[in-house]
């Protein structure tokens, strides 16, 4: 059994990036990614913290935009707006969630799809489902970039994903379609979960329920990418998996922390580099 170094995959990825992005400052193009959250999520504030830490160390300029939760549908709108407008800003992100009573799909749809680097504009969503070149929302493109990174085969093996989210498992149907799997995918309303999820050779699990797959749930030597982040009783940050049994009969494992979550962040940052790619 391999255990998937996220966390290594992620600064290797990161690594490179800082080349390329020293490349374009050097060419004049200084990448810049704006974060815009609003009301003050404890959580979103550490994702916020994250991300503007992996800018800096890449060398990528951050602009925060923190707006208090009496902001109102129109302000954000016109804040998006603006920084669409702005040559010098390449990415533009809305950290969800966004307060009760503003309208985040409308936000998602006003940013310009080519700063779009969650991936979360229609145009990219679309883009993604004809299989054009677009920005990929970045946690399932992490999750492909693992598989690569391990040489993992997708083509004709069965992945199934729990999850049908927009921003994890919906796009990852289509990542692993465009390689060639073939897809299924459970939710809350799946009958008999335990017999479709036995038949994986690459299971995705991405629900948000701590230790969810259990080890009889897995097929011997299947390939298992738990997306997962939950907080145990106890505190820690466990995944949907449970890791200690369901490791001992698997071929590959990501962990929880360790696997995925920094992928997610490596990948925001391969966005804005490909989005400061696109300035002529
Ligand atoms: P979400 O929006 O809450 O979606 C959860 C999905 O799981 C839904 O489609 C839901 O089905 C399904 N589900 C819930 N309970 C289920 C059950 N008992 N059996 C089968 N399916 C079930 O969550 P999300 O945003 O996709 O996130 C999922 C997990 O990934 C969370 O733990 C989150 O923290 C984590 N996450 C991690 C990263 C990262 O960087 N590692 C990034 C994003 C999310 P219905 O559609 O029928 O309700």
């Amino acid at each position: 059994m391999y255990i998937i170094d996220g966390k290594a995959l992620a600064k290797k990825i990161r690594e490179g990036l800082k080349v390329e992005v020293d490349e374009l400052r050097g060419k004049g193009i200084f990448p810049k990614l704006a974060v815009i959250m609003v009301g003050d999520d404890k959580a979103s504030s550490v994702y916020v913290r994250n991300k503007s830490k992996a800018c800096n160390e890449i060398g990528i300029e951050f602009e925060e935009y923190l707006k208090d939760d009496s902001t109102t549908q129109e302000e954000l709108i016109n804040l998006i707006k603006e920084l669409n407008n702005r040559k010098d800003i390449h990415g533009i992100l809305l950290q969800s969630p966004i307060p009760e009573g503003l309208d985040i799909r409308e936000a998602f749809n006003t940013i310009d799809y080519r700063k779009d680097v969650d991936g979360f504009n229609p145009i990219n969503v679309g883009k993604l489902s004809i299989g054009e070149d677009c920005f990929i929302s970045c946690t399932p493109h992490g999750v492909i970039k693992m598989l690569e990174e391990y040489n993992i085969e997708t083509e004709g093996k069965r992945a199934v994903i729990i999850g049908r989210s927009n921003i994890v498992g919906k796009p990852l149907i289509q990542c692993l379609l465009n390689k060639n799997a073939t897809v299924t995918v459970c939710h809350s309303r799946t009958k008999n979960i335990k017999d479709i999820v036995k038949e994986a050779d690459i299971l995705v699990a991405a629900l948000g329920k701590p230790k969810f797959v259990t080890a009889d749930m897995v097929k011997d030597g299947a390939v298992v990418i738990d997306v997962g982040i939950n907080r145990s009783d106890e505190g820690k940050l466990v995944g949907d998996v449970d890791f200690e049994n369901v490791s001992k009969k698997v071929s590959y494992i990501t962990p929880v922390p360790g696997g995925v979550g920094p992928m997610t962040v490596a990948m925001l940052m391969y966005n804005v580099v490909k989005a400061a790619k696109l300035v002529k």
